[in-house]
C-alpha cells in the first residue's frame, strides 16, 4: 500500500496534530491506553512489511517495537522515490532507539520492562511499487539493482499490480512487475508481492515467469481461502496484517487458519492499516503484536500450541528475509552485467 486515499490521509492529518508520546504504551484513536495482548507469552514477533521512511519518528517506532517484543522488522524502500534515505538513516534510527530504550530503563516514563537496550533487527526490501510503475526508467532500475546488492537488502518488493487505484497504466504495471520478478530470480532474492484487485493477472504472470527460488511472499492478504489456494499451490508464503483483526474479516480468519503454518508470517504495512483496537491511529511496526494475537485466536490455540505457532511465524520471517545477501559485494563483474542490461519499462 502506498498512495493514501482521502480517508487515510484524513486519519494521517488527525494523527499529525495528535500528541506524540515518547513511551512504549499503545493508545487507541481516542488516546486511551490499550493493554498489549496477553496471549503472546513473551514470544518474539516479526513485522515483515513496514514503511519506516513514512513514519515521523522511525527511532521511536524501533524502540517501541523492541519494548513490545517485535524483534525483526523488514522495511520497504522504493527506488523511484528516495532510495538512499533509509540506507543512510537506519544506523542513526537504531542508535537513537537504543538511547530511548536506555532512558526508559532509567526513568519513570511509563514503559514496559525492557531487558536490553538494543534496537530490533532490521532488513530492507527494495522495489518499484505498482503505483510508480510509470516511473520505472532505466535509471530507476539501476538504482534498484544497486540497492538490491547492498548487504542490508534481503529481497525485492513491494512489486506487483494495483488495479484499485490504477495510478500507472496496467500494461506498464505488468511490465515493471515482470522485469523486477526476473531481477529477483537473477539476484536470488525473495519477493514481496503487492496485489490489489489484480489476483488473476498476478497469478498468470507468476505462472509464466516462475516464483523466485528464494521465495515469494503474498503481502497483506485480505481475501478468502479460494483466492489464496492457487498462490499456495505455487509455493507462495502469505503475510497477514491489520485486516486480519477487523470485525468483518471472518472469511480472512478462516483462510488464515487453513494456511500451512510454515507459510505464514505477520506484518503491518505501517503507517497504514493499524489493527484493531488501534484502528484510526497511525500504525507502527510494534502494532503487529495485535495481529499476531489475532492469528493465534483464529487457529484457536492456547499455551504451548500458541507458542509454537508464534515461533513458526517468527522463524518463517527470518528464513525468508534474514538470509546472508553479501555475495553481491564480492561479485562486481556480475553486478555490472546486471547494471548494463537495465533498461526500465518506460
Ligand atoms: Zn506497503
Amino acid at each position: 500500500m502506498r498512495k493514501m486515499n482521502t480517508a487515510t490521509s484524513a486519519v494521517a492529518n488527525r494523527e499529525d496534530k495528535a500528541e506524540v508520546f515518547f513511551d512504549a504504551l499503545f493508545r487507541d484513536s481516542k488516546g486511551r491506553v490499550v493493554d498489549p495482548p496477553a496471549s503472546l507469552h513473551d514470544m518474539p514477533v516479526a513485522d515483515t512489511h513496514a514503511h519506516l521512511d513514512m513514519l515521523p519518528h522511525p527511532h521511536l517506532a524501533l524502540a517501541r517495537s523492541k519494548a513490545n517484543n517485535v524483534e525483526f522488522i523488514v522495511t520497504v524502500v522504493d527506488p523511484s522515490e528516495d532510495p538512499a534515505y533509509t540506507y543512510d538513516q537506519l544506523a542513526i534510527w537504531q542508535h537513537q532507539a537504543r538511547e530511548l530504550l536506555e532512558s526508559w530503563q532509567l526513568s519513570n516514563v511509563p514503559h514496559r520492562f525492557v531487558a536490553a537496550a538494543e534496537a530490533p533487527r532490521v532488513r530492507a526490501i527494495v522495489g518499484c511499487h505498482p503505483h510508480n510503475a510509470a516511473k520505472f526508467t532505466c535509471e530507476v532500475e539501476r538504482a534498484l539493482i544497486q540497492a538490491a546488492a547492498r548487504p542490508l537488502t534481503a529481497g525485492i518488493g513491494e512489486i506487483g499490480l494495483d488495479y484499485h487505484y490504477d495510478l500507472s497504466p496496467r500494461p506498464v504495471q505488468q511490465e515493471a512487475f515482470r522485469r523486477q520478478l526476473a531481477l529477483a530470480n537473477e539476484m536470488l532474492l525473495p519477493v514481496a508481492l503487492h496485489l490489489r484487485e489484480a489476483h488473476e493477472d498476478g497469478l498468470a504472470i507468476l505462472r509464466k515467469e516462475g516464483v523466485p527460488e528464494a521465495g515469494l511472499l503474498l503481502h497483506c492478504f485480505n481475501l478468502d481461502f479460494a483466492t489464496l489456494e492457487p498462490f499456495l499451490a505455487l509455493g507462495c508464503m502469505v503475510a497477514y496484517g491489520g485486516p486480519l483483526t477487523f470485525k468483518k474479516s471472518d472469511e480472512l480468519r478462516v483462510a488464515a487458519a487453513r494456511t500451512p503454518r510454515e507459510r505464514i508470517v505477520t506484518e503491518t504495512d505501517a503507517p497504514f492499516m493499524a489493527p484493531h483496537p488501534l484502528r484510526g491511529t497511525r500504525c507502527g511496526p510494534e502494532d503487529v503484536v495485535f495481529t499476531a494475537a489475532c492469528l493465534v485466536e483464529a487457529f484457536g490455540f492456547e499455551g504451548i500450541e500458541a507458542r509454537q505457532l508464534l515461533n513458526d511465524c517468527y522463524e518463517n520471517a527470518r528464513r525468508l528475509f534474514d538470509r546472508d545477501t553479501t555475495a553481491w559485494q564480492d561479485s562486481p563483474a556480475a553486478l555490472q552485467t546486471l547494471l548494463d542490461h537495465a533498461k526500465g519499462v518506460v
